[in-house]
């Protein structure tokens, strides 16, 4: 066992600000790159002691939930300023526990933080609040009108599974944690078992915050133990009413599963399976197919192919400009080399779908890179098929999680329209055209909007943006819920439940939908929207206070 970068790691939970030594065992993270076991090994919960984190965020959900827009604010901003502190510390053990290179992880940790900060400016402008007042209409004929007034409050403690993918930005701080804390959910982490040094560190950091802004400490928790176990109790247990999870369709629908069979039931947002079909068309091709192929294998090896995004599948016309990009293709993934890949069991699942698809009839190797020299670091590999082939066969649509890819020839317009109109659902679809492909793609674009979340031109579907208007989600598999996204700032709508307010005295209405609006919301009154200029700006006449 190595005995460093961990001086500053216990090795055990996180339950309501204080370390908690679980009594179910111990597991050690483990570098993927040298199979090297790393310290410290972490204690796991059981059921007991799971639900002492899930009984504190309980407790902690009155007053979070009825948190100040400042304050609240002021509370993400602080766990940003926590975790930026980590800094070097942060990335230097993700490295050891993911194999992921500094730059990435340098880049996932600014994205963190952003998210955080940017889930601030939600809570201070408030609009997801969705307050909508209609006023009374006394004189109204034939009936008159009872004053209701309408506002979204979160749902209570929510579960987050961190995903192996993203050691940062989808795990303990990710973005359903910081959603879910922007919504005024508390929230229980389940650390993922591949970096649990690294969920320590950033659950710490936000556990600090929670202490430094004088919130009650159940409003986070981070848990360790095997999801069969800890994951179903979290889910199981009544205090928890809604789950975020981004990893295998088998967990996620595991998960569902759990969630279904309470005797309350609760929604599950499980971010699963994709394969980012890429569509590219005639005359996209006439230009330099070698750039357009390097681009591609760019976005199939990056991080060593292991994004949700992905393309793992390419449409490519018959006939000669088809030929040369697939040709093009079998040299930028001949030029390509593995990185080490998250964990051992990951490298084994991706080996085993290349050797499944390599095995059908009909799917050929393209072109195949130079394995990495570390452990768990595969040749990248890209195949190729057709489209009566894909269609006839589910093992070609299925996700390898990794480089590899697979490009499907079609023969022309009608082929390729019936082959995506049969696609399962979809993170991503990308075209990629030219104004001489104007037909097709207009003919493509309701097709392609009942099958994925977000729909690019001329690009490739990794990296995905924060912002306000992003969608990541899509119909099944590649999430449980096709109505929210995970990233962006509308992940928060998934944490929020609306309740109306009918003929309620002035004295007891909350403040989001009293009259003298002390919030400065924009809200819609009768219909229409009352913009409030400038609101979610933090003002001098609003003091910080902790709590209401
Ligand atoms: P995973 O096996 O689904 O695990 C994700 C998390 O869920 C882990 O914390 C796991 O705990 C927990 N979990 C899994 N099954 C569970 C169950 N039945 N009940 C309760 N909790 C459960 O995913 P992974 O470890 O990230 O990677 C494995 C595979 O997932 C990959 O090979 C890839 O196919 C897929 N993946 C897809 C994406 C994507 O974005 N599409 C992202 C990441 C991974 P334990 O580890 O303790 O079991």
């Amino acid at each position: 066992m190595t005995t460093e970068p961990t001086t500053q790691l216990t090795g055990h939970s996180i339950v309501a600000g204080s370390p908690l030594v679980g009594a179910a065992g111990t597991l050690a993270g483990q570098d993927p790159a040298t199979a090297e076991a790393l310290e410290p090994a972490y204690s796991l919960l059981d059921d007991a002691q799971v639900a002492q984190a899930t009984a504190a965020a309980q407790d902690a959900f009155a007053s979070f939930s009825a948190l100040a827009p400042e304050p609240h604010a002021q509370f993400l901003e602080q766990a940003a300023a926590n975790i930026d502190a980590l800094g070097p510390d942060v990335v230097a053990r993700a490295m050891r526990e993911t194999g992921l290179p500094a730059a990435r992880l340098k880049g996932e940790l600014a994205r963190t933080t952003g998210q955080l900060r940017l889930f601030a400016q939600v809570v201070r402008q408030g609009d997801h609040r969705g307050v909508r007042i209609d006023p009374a209409l006394p004189d109204r004929a034939p009936l008159p009108r009872v004053d209701i007034r309408q506002r979204k409050v979160p749902l209570g403690p929510v579960a987050v599974f961190g995903a192996s993918n993203f050691p940062l930005a989808f795990s303990t701080a990710g973005g359903d944690t910081a959603s879910a804390l922007a919504a005024g959910c508390p929230v229980v982490v389940k650390a993922h078992n591949a970096h649990p040094g690294t969920a320590e560190l950033v659950g710490r950091a936000v556990a600090d915050a929670v202490a430094q802004c004088g919130l009650h400490p159940g409003v986070f928790s981070l848990v360790y133990g095997p999801g069969n176990a800890v994951g179903q109790a979290l889910v199981s247990d009544p205090a928890i009413q809604a789950v975020g999870f981004t990893g295998s369709r088998g967990g996620g629908l595991a998960l569902v599963a759990a969630a279904a069979a309470r005797t309350v039931p609760i929604p599950v947002y499980a971010e699963m399976s994709s394969i980012n079909p890429t569509i590219l068309l005639d005359g996209a091709l006439a230009g330099d197919v070698d750039t357009l192929a390097a681009a591609y294998l760019t976005s199939v090896t990056g991080s060593s192919g292991q994004l949700c995004t992905a393309p793992g599948l390419v449409f490519v016309p018959d006939g000669a400009r088809g030929d040369a990009f697939v040709e093009a293709t079998g040299r930028a993934a001949a030029a390509a080399a593995g990185q080490t890949m998250l964990t051992a069991g990951i490298a084994e699942a991706w080996q085993d779908g290349v050797d499944a698809l390599a095995a059908q009839d009909g799917v050929r190797l393209v072109g195949a890179g130079s394995p990495g020299d570390t452990r768990n670091a595969p040749a990248p590999a890209v195949f190729a098929s057709s489209v009566p082939t894909l269609l006839s066969n589910p093992v070609l649509q299925a996700e390898i999680f990794g480089a590899a890819s697979l490009v499907v020839r079609y023969a022309d317009a009608e082929e390729l329209l019936a082959a995506v109109g049969r696609l399962e659902g979809q993170l991503t679809v990308t075209l990629h055209l030219t104004e001489a492909d104007r037909e097709t793609a207009a003919a493509l674009l309701p097709v392609l909007e009942r099958t994925a979340g977000r729909i690019l031109a001329n690009g490739w579907p990794t990296g995905v943006e924060v912002g306000h208007a992003m969608v990541h989600g899509g119909p099944f598999p590649a999430t449980s819920d096709s109505r929210s996204t995970s990233v962006g700032t509308l992940a928060i709508e998934r944490f929020l439940r609306p309740v109306a307010y009918q003929n309620l005295p002035e004295y007891l209405l909350p403040e989001p939908v009293r009259s003298d609006n002390p919030w400065h919301l924009t809200r819609r009154v009768d219909g229409v929207l009352d913009v409030v200029l400038g609101a979610g700006e933090p003002s001098e006449a609003e003091p910080a206070e902790a709590a209401r």
